[in-house]
């Protein structure tokens, strides 16, 4: 992005922020110098964070296309989307049935500057953005843009994707109960949590980093990230490494040491 456009828009470019962080280290273009520079110095602390940040958006792939394909979701809720980087959520899921809505959410300004490329849906679907806080879950339930698109007779993916390590303790689970609140029986919970079971010095060297950056991070170990889905049914294999959840082709040979991430999709009863 250039200089005349940022003070066009007014956006705070002199810190770093998540979504421009994650977009610069998966090699995407919406980011500014203060961005690479903490994506820098996070790499340099933990050089698989590449690898451990695209088994993120992978495992995001997966899920929406279990949830779409073999459990007959058809509306979603994304917060925490990041900036529009290809295949988005309701491609994939449109593929699998083009007449899906899917809801994003995300607090960034730049996510929001470059949502258009969030709402190219399906002519049988439908997308839309809101820019909100998951801090504030009654805005986003309460929003224009929910209510058009969610049908709440009918079952509903909350997807958390790469947003919990933002959202502290203890505040991190009445905020996952209220979003999941009004969603019918037969809903899913799609998410991902941060950790630092597997290489721990490194990953805490990069979160003390986010820290630095005005970004505090929280993240948990295995019975902490279990306790989230409590009341609800676990989908197989249960709370696992994201890369091993429903592996691909494209997770042979991946070294659990460079994942800091546990993922698990869950149903409400
Ligand atoms: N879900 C995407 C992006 C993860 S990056 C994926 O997994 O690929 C984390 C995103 O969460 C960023 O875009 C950041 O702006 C957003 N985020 C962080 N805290 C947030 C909050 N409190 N409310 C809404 N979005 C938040």
């Amino acid at each position: 992005m250039n200089a005349p456009h940022d003070r066009q828009s007014g956006l705070a470019t002199s810190r770093a922020h998540s979504a421009r962080v994650y977009d610069y280290i998966l090699g995407g273009k919406d980011h500014y110098p203060v961005d690479v520079e903490a994506g820098d110095a996070m790499c340099r602390h933990w050089p698989a964070l590449p690898v451990h940040m695209r088994e993120n958006r992978r495992f995001m792939h997966r899920a929406g296309r279990f949830l779409a394909e073999e459990r007959g979701i058809r509306q979603f809720l994304d917060v925490g989307t990041g900036l529009p980087t290809s295949p988005n959520l309701h491609e994939v899921v449109q593929e699998v049935a083009p007449e899906s809505h899917v809801v994003y959410v995300d607090n960034d300004p730049v996510v929001l500057a470059h949502a258009r490329a969030l709402l190219q849906s399906s002519a049988e679907g439908a997308t839309a953005y809101v820019d909100g806080d998951m801090h504030d879950p009654d805005t986003i339930l309460g929003s224009p843009e929910f209510r058009d698109l969610i049908d709440l007779e009918r079952p509903v993916g909350l997807m958390l994707i790469g947003i919990l390590h933002f959202i502290l303790p203890p505040d991190d689970r009445r905020l996952i109960k209220r979003l999941l609140e009004p969603l019918p029986s037969g809903s899913y919970l799609a998410m991902t949590i941060g950790t630092a079971d597997f290489a721990p010095e490194e990953v805490n060297r990069v979160a003390e980093e986010y820290r630095q950056q005005n970004m505090p991070m929280a993240l948990r170990d295995l019975p902490t990230a279990t306790s989230f889905f409590e009341g609800l049914e676990l989908q197989e294999p249960g709370v696992t490494q994201v890369h091993t959840w429903h592996p691909g082709p494209e997770q042979a040979g991946i070294d659990g040491r460079d994942i800091a991430m546990y993922g698990a999709v869950a149903r409400k009863p």
